[in-house]
């Protein structure tokens, strides 16, 4: 089915629809050069959403499935590191992890000599990390909070651009609160991405990957990169993460069914880690760095220079 194309705006926000959800309209913003919701939500009503969001990480699961995937995690966070190291002068180890969730990743840090610090609004996940005698503050990146974390070498953000009102001014914090030469390292989901597309149009699949208001902005590999350039970064490398919804084209459908994520999900760490283990690493580097290039891959993962 075709659906009618409209165009929106919303303040200053103008672009063509390209989905509608919730009460939301998806639009490929012209004055953002990113797609997200409009109108967008402002910090007091996302503060009842993050409560909701509380609750449900709250419930055991959330960390129960971490630890059980904590070798697989460990082997993504050592990647992660080596990339970063490859870049930095070896006396620049000390990073700060905005919404650090659990603090696996930091505690990987730590344990490789990395300084490392943590920010992190539930207080669940902030309560466990300071269990493992990490140093974890509890709260949201601010211009009221960031300058009493201090500077860094490296920033990193997992999954937290695509919930910010204004990415714009956020990526312009970290920059001021980075150490020359510093670097950021951002990762987010890579949405309407050609596989999705394909299950969109041709399969029948609805845009499953559309959530508002919990998902305000919807980044690909070169919408991310323009945004950090005009912050003021250089990109000097993207990877995409392992293209999950490849599964759905392959017929089996995890949308929903948790069992068959789960599975599919499985399958996915297994193959990580025998490349891993083996030895082929590098190869794995490769293989996410060609997806990234053609756009596929369930996330971006990109590191860039402060300039
Ligand atoms: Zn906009």
């Amino acid at each position: 089915m075709i659906e009618e194309l409209a165009i929106k705006k919303w303040q200053d926000h103008e672009g063509m629809v390209v989905a509608s959800d919730n009460g939301f309209d998806v639009i490929g913003c012209g004055l953002c050069g990113f797609k997200h919701i409009i109108p967008i939500p402002t910090v007091d009503e996302l503060e009842h959403v993050y409560q909701h969001d509380y609750y449900k990480q709250e419930k055991p699961l959330y960390l129960e499935r971490y630890q059980d995937d904590l070798e697989w995690w460990n082997m993504v966070y050592v990647r992660r590191y080596e990339t970063l190291e490859q870049y930095l002068p070896n006396d620049q180890r000390s990073l700060l992890d905005i919404g650090s969730g659990p603090g696996f990743f930091l505690l990987n840090g730590q344990e490789r000599g990395w300084q490392v610090q943590g920010i992190e609004p539930s207080i669940q996940a902030t309560e466990h990390s300071r269990g493992l005698n990490l140093d974890v503050e509890h709260g949201f990146y601010s211009e009221q909070t960031a300058p009493e974390l201090g500077a860094f070498d490296v920033i990193n953000m997992s999954l937290v651009l695509e919930h910010i009102p204004d990415p714009t001014q956020l990526l312009t914090l970290i920059h001021k609160q980075l150490n020359d030469n510093g670097m950021i390292c951002i990762v987010v989901p890579n949405d309407f991405n050609p596989f999705q597309l394909v299950l969109r149009d041709h399969l029948d699949f609805k845009p499953w990957w559309v959530a508002p208001p919990h998902h305000i902005n919807y980044f690909d590999f070169n919408s991310l990169s323009s945004l950090v350039e005009r912050c003021g970064f250089r990109v000097v490398h993207k990877e995409s993460t392992f293209p999950i919804d490849m599964f759905l084209l392959m017929g089996a459908n995890y949308i929903g069914n948790d069992e068959v994520g789960r599975a599919c999900h499985s399958k996915r760490m297994n193959f990580e880690k025998s490349m891993s283990d083996s030895g082929s690493g590098a190869m794995l580097t490769s293989l996410y760095s060609a997806f990234a290039q053609q756009g596929i891959g369930r996330e971006v993962v990109l590191y860039a220079n402060k300039l």
